[in-house]
């Protein structure tokens, strides 16, 4: 292709001319060298250098591509028809992707032609996926930590091929689709003209190359699946839905790429006894009407073990006592949360004549002056009776 003039020159106008200036330029030359009016030898070929020159010139956008990148960003691209398919590639190493990249990548505003969407270089080092492993932990567990060995697969490079999926030995070949580059091009005509994209080379998928016979352990995946195993330390106090990332152990990287990470994600069964809520354990003790209105003292569980606990005379029904420290262990922190113990008092339903007797004797004796914060308790026990 014969070396191109440059388009300003053609038109003969300077590089800050004006729209109108490109335009007035266009007409005069065109008018001058129309093969219908020009019967030169070189006429309809100037003539078309003219229209190209204008077509790229007196459009916005193709100016400043022609203005930043030359002949570079419009050949091809955005030149129209004139041009042949072939002539981008005299550009090679990457220099015409580069400038595609720039007009075209990160789904700017050409994201609506279909079809013209870039794809990753296929044989740059990627990092593995990453996976997801839900472990199941008990209640207490999750409160004292513990340590697992847990096993998942996981993607990895084909021992066999080492990730090519060459079968070791067979003839190896640059791929003749993409001549080795791994990417395709695709041209697409659009309202503005010819646009061309990349895509991954469908021959080879994208490493550039060929081989006779594919590897028969991977078939030509150059990835295998595997059982890993790892051992995972699931510290104190993690809670219910929390994860944790354990760093490399996803899937293998490609192309010498770092491996993905493993995010454990913790489910904690519920307690019969306790609710937890972060580090704060809640209890309800059951107490019958005659602890709650003498006082006692009752043995509480909680996940260090029974503690004593003093209910005082005249607790009510829903009062909340603290044990601290005897919740869950805080994560990051050296303490611990504490438990409360909500106190119901359970009315009987069963009382023998004894008890029915001491109780009317009590009512007798405390009718006279119940307070309002009695009633309730008062209240209950005549249901009991009914
Ligand atoms: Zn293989
Ligand atoms: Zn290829």
């Amino acid at each position: 292709m014969a070396e191109k003039r440059d388009y300003y020159e053609v038109l003969g106008v300077a590089k800050t001319a004006t729209k109108d200036e490109i335009k007035k330029a266009y007409r005069k030359l065109s008018k001058k060298y129309h093969p219908d009016i020009n019967k030169e030898a070189d006429a309809e070929e100037k003539f078309k250098e003219i229209s190209d020159a204008y077509e790229v010139l007196s459009d916005d956008q193709k100016r400043a591509a022609y203005d930043q990148y030359g002949h570079a960003a419009t050949d091809g691209g955005f030149g129209g028809g004139g041009f042949g398919g072939g002539g981008y590639q005299s550009y090679g190493g990457g220099g015409f992707e580069d400038i595609f990249e720039q007009f075209f990548g990160g789904g700017g505003g050409f994201g609506g032609f279909g079809g013209s969407s870039r794809t990753a270089n296929p044989n740059a080092p990627q990092q593995g996926d990453d996976l997801q492993y839900n472990m199941d932990l008990a209640f207490e567990e999750a409160i004292f930590g513990t340590s697992k060995t847990i096993s998942y697969r996981r993607e990895v490079d084909c021992k066999v091929c080492g990730g090519s999926g060459a079968e070791p030995s067979t003839a190896v070949h640059t791929c003749a689709t993409c001549s080795g580059t791994g990417v395709e091009k695709v041209y697409q005509q659009t309202p503005l003209g010819r646009v061309v994209s990349q895509t991954v080379c469908h021959t080879c998928n994208g490493k550039g190359k060929t081989f006779d016979q594919a590897c028969n352990h991977c078939h030509g995946a150059g990835r295998e699946t595997e059982t890993h195993e790892v051992k995972v330390n699931v510290p104190a106090g993690v809670e219910d839905g929390q994860s944790m990332r354990l760093n490399g152990q996803g899937n293998e990287g490609k192309n010498k790429g770092p491996a993905g990470h493993l995010y454990v994600v913790f489910r904690v069964k519920r307690s019969e006894i306790f609710e937890r809520n972060g580090a704060e354990i809640k209890y309800e003790l059951p107490i019958n009407f005659a602890q709650a209105a003498l006082g006692d003292e009752v043995e509480v569980p909680t996940v260090h073990g029974k503690v004593t606990m003093k209910v005082p005379a005249g607790t009510q029904t829903g009062t909340s006592f603290r044990l601290k420290g005897k919740g869950a262990p805080k994560l990051n922190g050296n303490t611990n949360g504490d438990q409360t113990v909500t106190v119901r008092v359970v009315t009987p339903k069963n009382l023998n004549d004894e008890q029915k007797a001491s109780l009317r004797a009590f009512a007798r004796a405390s009718h006279a002056e119940v307070s309002e914060e009695d009633k309730g308790f008062f209240d209950k026990l005549k249901d009991a009776f009914s």
